[in-house]
């Protein structure tokens, strides 16, 4: 087994400024080596058993040292593995990959490299800053500001010829040394009346631009308090910012959005919040819970043989039911004489990932379309299975059951997700939330038992938009105010009546 390294570019921080062949690396990967500039949203792409690391904090450029950082990718990759490793940006540009991929040669490793859209480009352009332009700027320069203490002996920034060439000027790692940028480009003869911008967090929903000159860049800093990571962009093409800032008039720019969800609700408003400038914080408030050391499927899958029906409901009922038929030593041979049944066209995906082509897919995907269907079918003699969650309704097994054996096996349940209850609790308190959504009745009452009545009251002071009448009604009468409610029932009017409530 050989193992192999990606050093892949993650962009600057917009989730979707990620290169198709770097999101691949990603899904493939069985280990992520990740920093604090790539974007953690990407690791939401990755295998369920894919072991993630992390390899450096806010405070400090690197927590681990780069030879550790190193070490921890070639072990992996000696063990057989695939390793993903994600860089802000481009690998690249000031971020070492350059090492990192001389650290695999030397020990024999094959790697590859996938380039990334640099901040010192990419940042710009969402600040409706070009880095070049005919009428400001025939050139750009990207330059570290991660001086050295004495800059005389550091010849590997000659002033003179920045200040004088004329073209864009990006500083990346200068926050620190601002007042030694500004000073060594005015000595060199740059005029102090040249438009200056800092970047901070740039293409993220908290991307924060502040314009100067470069006389006064260093004051306005301090009194803006700028930190790390900030791009230092000197030129005149700043000025164009006026008419290209794109990205900051995105309706929910800056927002936070709280979409509460149960299991079943996809990710597409957190698409949408993303895609209009926002930060989804994403609060789960069911999770599937697996019945564990469960003798009773067990028994049934041994006795497989005497079933004639498999009804599979669920996407998570095709996934215990098949797990547990490989952990017994099975494939999908053993179900080759039964007739399977999956209600909803993701539970058929599921079952025919699995191998099987369901045999009936319900029309409507509900209980009741599949015992209309099932009526004409069944005999007395045939013997249903149905593996499927603890809770769920009964007229599949009353139905069925009426005409022959019915064997209701329960392998999973729905329990309260309380994992983001500390998240927010704190995120309610220090008002750091602009929105929260509602996309049913269930999710409003599982929000609010999670989080205690107690903080009703803060969740009042946010603005909360429910996706229709029903989930409205149960907010009421949980004396939550509605701010705004969706005008029908899907994500896009949600988002709507959230953009429109500006
Ligand atoms: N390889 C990266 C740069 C790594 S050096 C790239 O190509 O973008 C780290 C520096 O990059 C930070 O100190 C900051 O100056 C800059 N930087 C990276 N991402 C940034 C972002 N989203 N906003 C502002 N600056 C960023």
């Amino acid at each position: 087994m050989k193992g192999k390294v990606y050093l892949v570019g993650a962009g600057p921080g917009d989730y979707k400024l990620l290169t198709l062949k770097g999101l691949e690396c990603i899904q493939q990967a069985d280990v992520i080596v990740y920093d604090r500039l790539a974007n953690v949203h990407y690791l939401k792409e990755a295998k369920p058993d894919c072991e993630i690391i992390y390899v450096g904090k806010a405070s400090s450029d690197h927590t681990l040292p780069q030879d550790d950082i190193n070490r921890v990718i070639v072990e992996k990759a000696r063990e057989g593995k695939i390793v993903t490793r994600l860089k802000g940006g481009d690998p690249y540009v000031f971020g070492r990959g350059g090492e990192e991929g001389e650290a695999l040669k030397s020990e024999g490793i094959e790697f590859e490299v996938v380039p990334g859209i640099t901040s010192a480009i990419g940042g710009l352009c969402y600040a409706g800053i070009p880095i070049t332009h005919r009428d400001h700027a025939s050139s750009f320069h990207v330059v570290t500001g991660h001086l050295r203490a004495d800059d005389k002996e550091n010849p590997e920034i000659n002033w003179n010829a920045l200040a004088n060439i004329g073209g864009t000027l990006v500083f990346l790692m200068g926050v620190a040394n601002l007042k030694k940028i500004s000073d060594c480009l005015m000595r060199e003869g740059k005029d102090g009346k040249t438009p200056v911008a800092l970047i901070s967090w740039a293409t993220r929903f908290n991307q924060r631009v502040i314009t100067s000159t470069l006389d006064e860049v260093y004051d306005t800093a301090i009194k803006e308090k700028v930190k790390p990571p900030t791009l230092i962009v000197v030129g005149s093409v700043v000025g164009l910012r006026e008419s290209l800032n794109f990205f900051e008039n995105k309706p929910l720019f800056g927002k936070n959005v709280m979409v509460t969800r149960s299991r079943t609700q996809s990710s597409s408003l957190v698409e949408k919040v993303m895609d209009l400038g926002g930060n989804p914080i994403e609060v789960p408030t069911i999770r599937i819970e697996k019945i564990k050391d469960n003798v009773e499927l067990e028994q049934a899958i041994k006795e497989i043989q005497d079933y004639t029906y498999l009804i599979l409901s669920s996407q998570n009922a095709v996934d215990i039911f098949f797990d547990q038929l490989d952990e017994l030593g099975f494939d999908a041979r053993a179900l080759a004489h039964l007739k399977v049944c999956a209600i909803g066209s993701a539970t058929a995906k599921a079952v025919k990932d699995r191998g099987i082509k369901a045999d009936l897919i319900p029309s409507k995907f509900v209980s009741e379309a599949l015992c209309e269907e099932l009526r004409d079918v069944l005999k007395p003699e045939d013997r249903v299975l149905i593996p499927r969650a603890k809770n769920a309704r009964d007229v599949l097994v009353e139905t069925l059951g009426q005409i022959c054996s019915v064997h209701e096996v329960h392998t999973y349940e729905s329990v309260m997700d309380t994992s983001m209850k500390e998240d927010v609790t704190e995120l309610l308190t220090n008002h750091q939330v602009d929105y929260v959504t509602f996309a049913s009745s269930a999710t409003v009452k599982n929000f609010v038992k999670m989080l205690g009545t107690d903080y009703l009251e803060k969740l009042n002071q946010t603005k909360v938009i429910s996706i229709g009448p029903v989930t409205s009604k149960t907010l009421q009468d949980l004396k939550i105010e509605v701010y705004k409610e969706a005008k029908e029932a899907s994500i896009d009017a949600l988002v709507e009546a959230m953009i429109g409530g500006h």
